[in-house]
């Protein structure tokens, strides 16, 4: 009976996730806020979103002006649902991964996402390294819980399980930094986890990458942001990510995968229009 099963999945369509056809929107997902197209008449300033964003991620500058942090964004909706006018949306976009913190700082003017946010973002000297090294055969990572709330972790597990499967990309976990290429760190750093953090780092040998997941890791969300080893090589943002955000962000680390978050949201919202 063994043998006709095995024989039968053979023969059965995987359900593994496509690389190819995964999208940055997903309907069951609230993603990043971006303004509605009623704001190109601009918008009543009443600063609400502002006063009620729980980690200062959106700031109104002027009557026309909404500047917003992704890297400290939580997609919690709250300025969404507190905005009088309508002028903010949940727009389902959850790619918010980069290479540079920078790209993370969004400004829109009239609602429009402004154009001279698109700069071309060059790798540093580690991330090319990294790359060299890492390319073809994927890379070991350690992670460090540095006082998140666990979540991460959770899609970091999934991350492993038959539907994603991390493992097909050669990214695999291990147990001791000694081991690893990578360390992906969640949470914000609090005082007592910066020094295991630090020493997990200093064990490892070059080239290294260091990866911040999950808005925490990324700007400290809620907390007060704890002391790092260096500049992550990966931003991955959002409280938590899903696990095939995660990995497209590793992909992209790795140059196996071709992305850029501003000029993606860009697209996303010319596409919209
Ligand atoms: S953290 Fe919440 S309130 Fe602040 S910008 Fe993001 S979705 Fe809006
Ligand atoms: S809450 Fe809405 S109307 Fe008020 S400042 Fe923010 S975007 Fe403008």
């Amino acid at each position: 009976m063994n043998f006709l099963f095995e024989f039968k999945n053979f023969f059965t369509k995987k359900n593994v996730l496509n690389f190819d056809k995964t999208s940055f929107v997903h309907a069951n997902n609230r993603g990043i806020p971006t303004p509605t197209k009623e704001m190109e008449k601009g918008c009543g300033a009443c600063r609400e979103c502002e006063t009620n964003c729980p980690t200062s991620a959106i700031k109104r500058s002027g009557e026309s002006v909404l500047n917003i942090d992704y890297g400290k964004c939580l997609q919690c909706g709250n300025c969404v649902e507190v905005c009088p006018e309508g002028k903010l949306r949940n727009s389902g976009f959850i790619y918010t991964f980069t290479l540079h913190r920078e790209e993370f700082y969004t400004s829109y003017k009239n609602g429009k996402l402004q154009k001279n946010t698109l700069s071309n973002f060059t790798l540093t000297e580690n991330q090319k390294r990294f790359r060299a090294l890492t390319h073809k055969r994927g890379f070991l990572y350690r992670e460090v819980a540095a006082g998140g709330n666990n979540t991460v972790e959770s899609e970091l597990n999934a991350s492993f399980n038959s539907v994603f499967d991390s493992e097909r990309e050669g990214i695999r976990c291990v147990a001791s930094p000694k081991h690893a290429d990578a360390i992906v760190f969640s949470g914000p750093v609090s005082s007592n986890m910066e020094m295991p953090l630090q020493v997990a780092w200093d064990v490892m040998s070059e080239p290294k990458a260091l990866i911040a997941c999950g808005t925490e890791a990324v700007s400290g969300g809620l907390f007060p942001k704890g002391k790092i080893p260096k500049e992550p090589d990966l931003y991955i943002s959002g409280d938590p990510p899903r696990p095939d955000v995660i990995l497209q962000g590793f992909r992209l680390l790795l140059g196996r995968f071709s992305f850029q978050f501003q000029e993606a949201l860009h697209k996303f919202l010319e596409s919209e229009k």
